[in-house]
């Protein structure tokens, strides 16, 4: 008997002691193993007619002597292939095995060229029998773990190599007995082997109806017939001109579980600094958890057609998440576990091109294709806006062209960059209103003014989306700012003197008012921002009233946020003319007047009264 290496032999009893949870991945590493056997097979039947190119890999397996066998007809191993390869463990893992005091088994495994022994998670003993392409002789290579190994010569037609796994008795962790069925080994190849360009064949049982049974009684068999259990082919390996539309909306839909075909996909061949086909989708529908914490994004990660993450999670930024697809890439190494993937670098590399094509294919829509986008964008904006929005801005220039916002004028979504361009040349700022809903914001008071002035607005209806202003802080030089804050007499000098004025004339009134609403405002002022409405509220710090909503709405927040509030009044409207009048005449009554209107104002900011029976008391005593 050989003792393994010393570094092999602590793989091993990684292996055996199975830290690794996954333990089904066994499958498609020696599936892998096989193919990548008949590819070398393949490659010397280039130049040489003697190989036969009948490539597949057979699995089968049998439930009383608890055995799986995994079989090719690739290239083989002689003698020392075998002394080589599966005495020893990849030089990777040699080398990284110095780093002594590191522990976690599935980290560690993850670092190894481990492929082969990970079939140990699920057996107590492997034998592998192998004859090499052109050569004479047959070996048996054979191990029960970590006591070693031995290798003894043996017969056997034809060249490759037969694995047989006697599988692990079931114990109180693990009931290795699952594997030994068609169902599940078929599954198994399906979900993760599916591409594999060879045919993965199995012997599968069938019901047939009896030759001769009466139509009335009939009588059935149980058959075995050899099935290909992979497909094979995927569609991202096929040439892009070969690629219809349909197949696929195809793929899409079977690969994703949507009934409805991708709004959009991209099939892209990437050549760089690191190569890779992938296949983007972008679904009609945000799936029902999309916006919870549950949802998991990612895409499906292969290397060479073998499926290696079912969500790798890190090639998706968070504002990308939406995306679905799938990336095989020939430069990953395939040995890796899922801790270890996330940080190698050449998914970082993937990572980083895949978010310049997502963004260059955004762009794209933008331009050509803008009902599609703005599809997208409602479905999904939301998650572009958080981007925007999360790590302090972090992301601001790279994301803020591809926001879009309810136009007031446009009535529908516009871009950043299409609002700018539109901008009258005497409006110096971008406009902005806060509420519920389209139709709650077009009925807010300072919105006239604005429509008036020819200016557009944005209508700012999700919770996020001041904050986003806030971060942006500008778009190509041109400020945010809320209707509410802005001043439309700028510019406008009669207004404006006029303004002053009044202010002088109501100074008294105003500040009788003010002292009645006490600490519930911070002033009270006359405004030419309004044009029919006689009253509306304005925050004067840096919490605005829509940012005192959002915030209060969150858990813990029991409404302790408030935001500087200013009661304006509409300095052209009958009813502040009214109030000076009672100043002059009836001061209970101006308490009363002084009142309603504040309540007013916090109604029509979407806030609630702030007391209801002074409210009503008040407002039937005026009547
Ligand atoms: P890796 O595949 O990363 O090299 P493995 O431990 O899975 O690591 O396999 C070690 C080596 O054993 C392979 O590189 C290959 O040379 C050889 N090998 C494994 N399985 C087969 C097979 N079915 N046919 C021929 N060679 C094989």
């Amino acid at each position: 008997m050989k003792q393994f290496k010393t570094e092999s032999k602590r793989v091993l009893d990684l292996m055996i002691n199975s830290i690794y949870t996954n333990k089904e991945i066994f499958l498609r590493e020696l599936i892998s193993n096989a193919s990548d056997a008949i590819d070398k097979l393949k490659f010397l039947s280039l130049t040489d007619s003697n190989v036969k190119s009948d490539f597949c890999v057979n699995i089968s397996f049998d439930k009383e002597e608890r055995t799986i066998t995994v079989e090719d007809n690739g290239i083989g191993m002689n003698e020392e292939d075998l002394e080589k390869n599966l005495g020893t463990i990849a030089e990777s893992g040699t080398l990284a095995f110095k780093k002594e005091n590191e522990n976690d088994g599935a980290e560690m495994i993850g670092q190894f060229g481990v492929g082969f022994y990970s079939a140990f998670m699920v057996a107590d003993k492997i034998e592998v029998f192998t004859k090499k392409y052109g050569e004479e002789k047959a070996y048996k290579w054979e191990s029960c773990g970590a006591e070693g190994y031995t290798v003894t010569e043996t017969e056997k037609d034809g060249d490759g190599t037969k694995i047989v796994l006697h599988i692990k008795n079931d114990d109180e962790d693990y009931k290795y007995s699952d594997f030994l069925s068609e169902y599940k080994l078929s599954s198994l190849v399906k979900e993760y082997s599916d591409y594999i360009r060879y045919p993965i064949k199995m012997l599968k049982t069938h019901s047939v109806r009896k030759e001769g049974s009466s139509d009335d009684k009939p009588e059935y068999e149980q058959v075995k017939e050899l099935e290909t259990l992979n497909s094979m082919v995927p569609v991202w390996k096929k040439p892009k001109s070969e690629v219809t539309e349909e197949n696929l909306n195809e793929f899409y839909k079977s690969e994703f579980h949507d009934y409805q075909n991708p709004l959009k996909s991209v099939y892209a061949k990437i050549e760089g600094a690191v190569n890779y086909d992938t296949l983007l989708f972008i679904p009609q529908k945000a799936p029902y958890d999309y916006y919870s914490k549950d949802y998991k994004k990612g895409l499906k990660l292969y290397c060479n057609g073998v499926m290696i993450m079912e969500k790798c999670e890190d090639l998706l930024p968070d504002y990308f998440g939406f995306i679905r697809g799938v990336v095989d890439s020939s430069d990953l190494d395939l040995n890796i576990s899922r801790e270890i993937l996330q940080q190698t670098r050449q998914v970082k590399a993937i990572a980083s091109s895949l978010e310049k094509k997502i963004s260059s294919e955004l762009k794209k829509m933008i331009e050509s294709d803008r009902e599609t986008y703005e599809k997208m964008f409602k479905e999904f904006g939301l998650a572009i806006k958080f981007g925007v929005y999360s790590d302090f801005g972090m992301r601001k220039e790279q994301l803020k062209d591809y926001l879009m916002f309810y136009s007031s004028k446009k009535e529908k979504l516009v871009t950043l960059s299409d609002y700018v361009k539109e901008m009258p040349e005497d409006q110096k700022e971008i406009y902005y209103a806060c509420g519920e809903s389209y139709e709650k914001i077009a009925k807010l008071p300072q919105i006239e003014k604005a429509t008036e002035k020819g200016y557009e607005i944005l209508y700012f209806k999700d919770n996020v989306d001041e904050f986003v202003a806030k971060i942006l802080d500008e778009y190509d030089g041109k400020k945010f700012k809320s209707v509410s804050e802005a001043d439309f007499t700028e510019g406008n000098e009669e207004a404006k003197k006029d303004l002053e004025e009044k202010s002088q004339e109501y100074k008294d009134v105003l500040s009788f008012v003010k002292e009645t609403l006490g600490d519930r405002i911070k002033d009270v002022v006359l405004s030419k921002n309004l044009k029919t409405y006689p009253v509306c509220l304005k925050a004067a710090g840096d919490i605005s009233i829509e940012m005192e909503k959002v915030l209060n709405s969150m858990p813990n927040a029991e409404g302790k946020i408030k935001a500087d509030k200013v009661l304006e009044l509409n300095a052209d409207h009958n009813v502040t003319a009214k109030l000076k009048d009672l100043y002059e005449t009836d001061k209970e009554k101006l308490k009363k007047y002084a009142v309603v209107l504040y309540e007013q104002a916090r109604l029509i900011e979407g806030l609630s009264i702030d007391d209801v029976s002074e409210y009503t008391l008040a407002l039937s005593e005026i009547l």
